[in-house]
């Protein structure tokens, strides 16, 4: 079944949903202390208009609570009935200010999913566990800073009046979330996407000088996503941003581009494993300035110059 609650777990889940409602982010405690964990704090979110966050289970690992701090998309888990993991999912409606016609807004009727790489599975002793990404040595978690740059562009995105579907789950080959749940979208198809990004940030082993952008499309890509991908491609180098865009046979991307036939790209922010990168990565300037360039890209496919 796919968006309605009606066991014994919705209780918590409405408990949760109308709590976050209330919840004032800018200067609460549990924000101060995130800041001292990861050196940035959380995006702000407005929880007005958001769809009902569905088959959600309160995280209790305090390990992974600490890691989470103020986040509150990441502080539950989705279990279907048959207590599989789903990725987690929230439904973002426009952001509409009080005399403005949402009608009016540059990307009124897209809806666009942004998919924050990595997250929840389940171990097969039954635990609940995190594919946290790539490994950042002792800086926030690839899974942490994906979902806080996925919220800066959603903020963008939703104060230009799109609809945004946030996805977050582990993307390993036997834990694909997010490749379940955009399959499972198509097959209910009350969802008709105009357009799919999966944010990353990188890094290699080996080399600890190489740094820049990946913008990726697959083998299979149609050529919407090749322009979207060019796109951003341009942007980010108008930007003064050092970029590669390649071909790469990624899951949820295959996914996602199979599914939707809509234009699907996968994009890495930088290399933490060099200095250059890590500083990207890891400013929060830095960080709003790509959210900036990535909501150009998606205005400029779309058609609509600022
Ligand atoms: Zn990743």
């Amino acid at each position: 079944m796919f968006g309605i609650s009606f066991n014994a777990q919705s209780e918590k889940t409405e408990k949760y949903t109308q709590s976050a409602q209330h919840i004032v982010l800018p200067n609460n405690a549990s924000a101060q202390i995130n800041i001292k964990i990861f050196d940035f704090q959380p995006p702000i979110i407005d929880f007005s208009r958001i769809d009902k966050h569905i088959f959600t289970k309160v995280v209790e690992d305090e390990k992974i609570l600490k890691a989470v701090g103020d986040r509150e998309y990441l502080k539950t888990y989705r279990e279907d009935q048959d207590g599989n993991i789903r990725a987690n999912r929230v439904d973002f409606e426009p952001i509409v200010g009080r005399l403005v016609d949402v009608k009016s807004l540059p990307l009124y009727g897209k809806t666009i999913i942004v998919n924050a790489g990595h997250g929840y599975y389940k171990e097969e002793n039954g635990e609940i566990a995190v594919d946290t990404g790539t490994k950042t040595n002792g800086k926030a978690p690839e899974w942490i800073v994906n979902y806080d740059n996925s919220m800066l562009l959603i903020n963008r995105l939703r104060e230009l009046g799109a609809k945004v579907i946030y996805i977050q789950g582990a993307m390993r080959e036997q834990h694909n979330t997010v490749k379940i749940e955009l399959e499972e979208m198509k097959e209910f198809g009350k969802i008709n996407p105009d357009m799919f990004i999966s944010l990353h940030i990188n890094s290699l082993s080996d080399n600890t000088t190489h740094h820049g952008s990946e913008v990726f499309t697959t083998a299979i890509s149609n050529d919407s996503s090749k322009t979207f991908r060019e796109n951003i491609k341009s942007n980010l180098q108008k930007n003064g941003y050092k970029v590669a865009s390649k071909s790469r046979d990624l899951g949820a991307l295959n996914s996602s581009i199979e599914n939707f036939d809509i234009p699907s790209v996968l994009f890495e922010y930088d290399f933490i494993s060099s200095p250059v990168g890590r500083e990207k990565v890891y400013n929060p300037d830095e960080r709003e300035k790509y959210a900036d360039v990535l909501t150009k890209s998606i205005l400029s496919y779309f058609g609509v110059e600022e």
